[in-house]
C-alpha cells in the first residue's frame, strides 16, 4: 500500500502516519520528492484498513499495491485450478459444455433437453428448479419437485446437474439433489448465501453480478473460499450496458482478465449474455476461441412454448451446429472436449416417453 501526501503536508502529518502504521504492527517507509512525499507501507494491509488513513491530516491518496482477494488469487495458487463435478473436469486443458433447459417445466421436457444436451456434447446438465424471476407474476420454478425430475433425468442419461440456489434456507435441499450449485448474477453479492454455498461441501458455479466489476466477482468468489470452499468456476454471463440490441453484453475479455487474475476456471453463458437464439452459437465461438474453460447453453424441445427465456433456447434444428463447434474448436485451443462421467452408450436408448 501507498500513502501519497498533499503538497502542503507538514512533518507532524508525515510521522503521525508513521506512528499509527506502526502501533498497528507495519512498516512505513518514507520517500520524499522534489513536490510530494509518498509512504510506502509493508505489512497486512487489511489491518491498515482500520487505520481510516484516507482521512489523516496531510493524506492525498491511498493507492492498494496488493489485490484485496486472496484464497482466489493466483498469487495464492498459480497454477490454474481444474475443479471436478462428479467427476466432470473443468479447468485449463478441457472445453466443457453444460446445457439444459432454462426451467424445469416437466418430466418429458426435461428428458427431451438433456438428450439434446448430450447430443450437443454437454457432460453436464443444467436445469432451474428455483428461479431467480424479475417479475413476481413470472414462473417460479417448479422448487423441490423440479429438483426430483432434475434427479430422474440424471439417473437415466448420465449427466451431472448444476443447478440454482436463491437463498441460504434452501441450500440443504438443493444440494441433496445437485452435483453443483449455481450462484445466479442477482445474488452474486447475496452474502450469506455465498457463505452458505461456501459450507455446502458441493463445487459452486458463480456468475458475475449484471453490474459487478470483475473486482467484486472475485471479492464474492472469495467469501465462498474463506468458508473452505475452492471448488468454484466463475461465469461471465453478460453486464448491463446502453446497448439496447442484447439483453446484456458479454464482457469477453472479461475471461482472460478473470483467468489472469484468479486459478480458478472460467465459462461463459452466451445464452444470458446476448439473450437472443441466433447469438449463442456466434458467442460460443468467441468464448470458446477467448480461452474460456467452458460455457453453459440453454436448450429447449420447443423453446416457443417455454415458460422462460425462450428467446434464447437453442432449438433441436441448432444442436447439430453445437455439436460441431464443440467437436472441432477445443482442438484448435489445445483442449479436449470433457466427457460425461460414464460412456454415453451406457445410458441407452432414450425417449421423452421413457420416464
Ligand atoms: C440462469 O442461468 O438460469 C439464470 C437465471 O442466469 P443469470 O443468473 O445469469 O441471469
Ligand atoms: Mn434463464
Amino acid at each position: 500500500m501507498v500513502i501519497v501526501m498533499a503538497p502542503e503536508v507538514t512533518q507532524g502529518d508525515i510521522d503521525s502516519v508513521v506512528d499509527l502504521v506502526r502501533a498497528a504492527g507495519g512498516e512505513a517507509f518514507v520517500s520524499r520528492g522534489v513536490s510530494r512525499t509518498i509512504i510506502g507501507l509493508v505489512g497486512d494491509v487489511d489491518h491498515f484498513g482500520a487505520l481510516n488513513l484516507r482521512s489523516r491530516s496531510g493524506v492525498s491518496d491511498v493507492i492498494r499495491v496488493s489485490v484485496p482477494y486472496k484464497l482466489v488469487s493466483r498469487e495464492h495458487h498459480s497454477e490454474r485450478s481444474v475443479i471436478s463435478v462428479a467427476g466432470v473436469p473443468i479447468g485449463p486443458s478441457t472445453t466443457t459444455l453444460i446445457a439444459g433447459p432454462c426451467s424445469v417445466e416437466t418430466p418429458e421436457q426435461t428428458l427431451a433437453a438433456a438428450l439434446m444436451a448430450r447430443q450437443a456434447g454437454a457432460c453436464l446438465l443444467r436445469g432451474g428448479a428455483f428461479k431467480p424471476r424479475s417479475s413476481p407474476y413470472a414462473f417460479q420454478g417448479l422448487g423441490e419437485a423440479g429438483l426430483k425430475i432434475l434427479a430422474e433425468v440424471r439417473a437415466e442419461v448420465g449427466l451431472p446437474i448444476v443447478t440454482e440456489v436463491v437463498d441460504p434456507a434452501s441450500v440443504d435441499l438443493v444440494c441433496a439433489h445437485a452435483d453443483m450449485l449455481q450462484v445466479g448474477t442477482r445474488n452474486m453479492q447475496n452474502f450469506a448465501l455465498l457463505q452458505a454455498v461456501g459450507s455446502a461441501g458441493k463445487p459452486v458455479m458463480l456468475k458475475r453480478g449484471m453490474n459487478a466489476t470483475i473486482e467484486e466477482w472475485l471479492m464474492a468468489a472469495e467469501y465462498i473460499a474463506q468458508r473452505g470452499n475452492l471448488d468454484i468456476v466463475l461465469c461471465e454471463r453478460g453486464i448491463r450496458t446502453f446497448e439496447t440490441a442484447t439483453r446484456n453484453t458479454l464482457d469477453i475479455s472479461a475471461v482472460p482478465i478473470a483467468q489472469r487474475l484468479s486459478h480458478l476456471p472460467v465459462i461463459v453463458d452466451p445464452s444470458h449474455s446476448g439473450g437472443r437464439r441466433d447469438l449463442v452459437l456466434p458467442l460460443t465461438r468467441a468464448a470458446i476461441a477467448v480461452g474460456a474453460d467452458g460455457v453453459i447453453i440453454d436448450v429447449h424441445p420447443e423453446p416457443a412454448k417455454a415458460l422462460c427465456d425462450g428467446d434464447q433456447a437453442l432449438a433441436d434444428d441448432d444442436i447439430r451446429e453445437l455439436a460441431e463447434v464443440m467437436q472441432s474448436m477445443p482442438a484448435m485451443l489445445g483442449r479436449t472436449l470433457a466427457l460425461p462421467p460414464q460412456p454415453q452408450a451406457a445410458a441407452g436408448p432414450l425417449t421423452p416417453a421413457s420416464l
